[in-house]
């Protein structure tokens, strides 16, 4: 199963990942988590793309895309991957054909997650990850038992750096503008399936694999 997940920034691209990528038995490669782990270990892609990822601006192809095609290439991802963040604009798309086209496995299907702007700054602003599992809460929508830690693994939750608000409309403008036209990209040349983002993550979850199973 390859799946390309799109959204804007809040519309639980991250949370439905973690669910597909379980019920398909496929890793979420998430381009924002490959990032962040590069920023956190201070290896070179982390520090050419900190400063981007700071002001919640699109990190340069040149330094992204081949640690992208690299993780996909693994033997991990073999079988399949649930991609998350991943293309953000045309071309990234078309080096994703590229990518793809070269291992021979094409894209199954592309989920659009279709949220109400006026929603995501509610839901980024809201946010928490826990440091040690990476499992996603809200302060007031999915909040954990005890305020601060994680239910699975008892680990630290902490707000991003780019869920701040300043950087929050930096990221949505860069969602309307250089990722919102890959939509139409989709559509015309692929399976773009689009789910309504709003509901439970159980119910979003089941409306995704119902859509699913019709094009499969
Ligand atoms: P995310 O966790 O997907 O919201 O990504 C966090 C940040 O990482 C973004 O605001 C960008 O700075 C950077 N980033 C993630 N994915 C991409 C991408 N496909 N292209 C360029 N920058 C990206």
């Amino acid at each position: 199963m390859r799946l390309v997940l799109l959204g804007a920034p809040g519309a639980g691209k991250g949370t439905q990942a973690k669910l597909l990528g379980e019920q398909f038995h496929v890793p979420h490669v998430s381009s924002g988590d490959l990032l962040r782990d590069a920023v956190r270990k201070q290896t070179p892609l982390g520090q050419q793309a900190k400063d981007y990822m700071d002001r919640g601006q699109l990190v340069p192809d040149d330094v992204l895309v081949g640690a992208i095609e690299e993780r996909l290439r693994g033997r991990e991802c073999s079988q399949g991957f649930i991609l998350d963040g991943f293309p953000r604009t045309i071309a990234q798309a078309e080096a994703l054909e590229r990518m793809l086209g070269k291992i021979g496995c094409p894209i199954d299907a592309v989920i659009s997650f279709v949220v109400p702007a006026s929603a995501l700054v509610d839901r980024l602003g809201g946010r928490r990850t826990c440091v040690s599992c990476g499992a996603l809460y809200h302060t007031a929508y999915n909040p954990p038992a005890v305020a601060g830690k994680c239910d699975r693994c008892d680990g630290e939750l902490f707000q991003r750096d780019d869920d701040k608000e300043e950087t929050i409309r930096a990221r949505l403008q860069v969602y309307e503008r250089q990722t919102a036209p890959l939509l139409d990209w989709y559509r015309d040349v692929g399976t773009l399936i689009e789910v309504e983002g709003l509901g439970e993550r159980q119910s979003v979850f089941g409306e995704i694999v119902n859509k699913l199973g019709a094009v499969a």
